[in-house]
């Protein structure tokens, strides 16, 4: 059969992204940290803690490694008068440690209580997720989602709506069912599903409005663990309103699946210009650090190409014809050496966030890929000389061979770097 082959240049062209959808801005601060949400601002990467609130040393100290990996605001949950009692400590804590990220208190059946009889929480706290469907049924869950209205009001603090669906409103799911058992053409549940979320998020969204919170005051999010359930949830609620919107995958799972799920939702959704903050909800290995969730997020963001973090280390998968280990590991230890090295770089050399480093196993493709990255490394394959030429802004620069190549080749990294991201230059 014959295929007639276009070429390349009759391909239409690919946005790196979509425009951002419009949204409202709200800006979520402690100290002098704000972090802004909408608007014009960048994608931020949320996190949560998983200590208990009431332990506010362990808490404070996963805080502070969740905002120096980069998390630029952190939840904790606030689900006992033990806990909200330790939120002052846990926010002091911060502060004598210098870490001003914002906070926000994640509240479900009793955030209306905590809030008012502790009121040092309410005003140390930086944001509230409320869950509407937690609040209490009928006009209680009403007067209760009402009282934590007039909290936030009164401490001038935004609020997450957050809906999730293991946690839906089980009255207004019922109605909506009920109303599309009679219709003609009813749906199928999970459409009715779907669409009890989004109503839910903003129908008691307009209800903090009516009740006095502003508008830019709001973000949403209804989180589901189905990915695409979460797209068409989250395109429905793009399509009918203007509030910021925090984008997760909730309960992701573990390891590769977390991950892989998580990345496969947003990144359908921030292609389309759709999520203002996300959150990885990666259930950890035991003793795994809390704050690859983090990591996570930040690579999604990069990868997709809305923000840049760390260097990114680009490395061949190997093959037949490289059997030594040593590509991998060097493409092991030198995306370890970037990420320890960006606290110190990150404000003696900005813009060194976006450099790519290529480690490539052999010369099938590892002169091309070197040539592509900022810097790159193409290492001999079997059978090939044992030298290493390395490429710098696309020039092939030295060759290394011998033993060290390793550490010679983290030297060059760390002299390009200095020359080449160097803050007197840009002034
Ligand atoms: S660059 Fe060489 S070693 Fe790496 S995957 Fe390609 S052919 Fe295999």
């Amino acid at each position: 059969m014959n295929r007639r082959v276009e070429p390349l240049d009759c391909l239409p062209p690919v946005a790196q992204t979509n425009p951002r959808r419009r949204t409202r801005q709200v800006a979520v601060s402690w100290g002098n940290c704000i972090a802004h949400i909408g608007g014009s601002a960048p994608v931020l990467v949320q996190s949560m803690t998983n200590t208990d609130t009431a332990d506010a040393i362990a808490t404070a100290i996963q805080v502070k490694q969740l905002a120096q990996a980069g998390s630029e605001i952190v939840r904790i949950t606030v689900n006992s008068p033990e806990a909200a009692a330790e939120v002052v400590p846990i926010r002091e804590q911060l502060d004598k440690m210098g870490v001003d990220v914002p906070l926000v208190g994640d509240f479900h059946y009793n955030g209306h209580k905590l809030l008012t009889q502790f009121p040092g929480c309410a005003q140390a706290l930086s944001k509230y997720r409320i869950n509407p469907g937690n609040v209490g049924r009928g006009v209680k869950g009403g007067d209760n989602f009402a009282q934590m209205i007039e909290v936030a009001c009164r401490y001038r603090k935004p609020v997450r709506i957050g809906v999730n669906w293991g946690s839906l409103d089980q009255e207004l799911l019922a109605k909506m069912m009920d109303e599309n058992a009679r219709r003609t053409d009813p749906r199928d549940a999970r459409g009715v599903l779907r669409e009890a979320l989004v109503e839910s998020a903003i129908a008691s969204a307009q209800r903090a409005e009516e009740l006095g919170l502003a508008g830019d005051m709001i973000c949403l999010s209804a989180k589901v663990s189905g990915v695409q359930d979460l797209i068409a949830v989250y395109r429905e609620l793009s399509r009918r309103c203007e509030y910021p919107l925090h984008l997760g995958l909730t309960e992701a799972g573990m390891g590769s699946k977390g991950i892989v799920a998580s990345t496969a939702a947003l990144s359908v959704l921030l292609q389309e210009g759709i999520g203002d903050t996300i959150r990885i909800s990666l259930t950890p290995a035991p003793g795994e650090s809390r704050s690859t969730e983090v990591q996570v997020a930040q690579e999604i963001l990069q990868t997709i190409g809305l923000r840049a973090f760390t260097p990114m280390v680009i490395a061949c998968p190997g093959c037949g014809r490289t059997t030594s280990t040593f590509f991998q590991e060097l493409a092991n230890d030198i995306q370890s050496w970037l990420r320890v090295q960006m606290p110190i770089w990150r404000a003696d050399h900005p813009g060194v966030e976006a450099m790519s480093v290529a480690v490539m196993g052999c010369v099938v493709n590892g002169p091309g890929e070197s040539k592509h990255a900022n810097i790159g490394i193409s290492l001999p394959g079997s059978g090939e000389a044992p030298v290493a030429p390395v490429f710098v802004d696309g020039v092939r620069t030295v060759t290394l061979k011998g033993d060290h190549i390793a550490a010679e080749f983290q030297q060059i990294v760390d002299q390009y770097v200095r020359r080449t991201y160097c803050a007197a230059a840009l002034h």
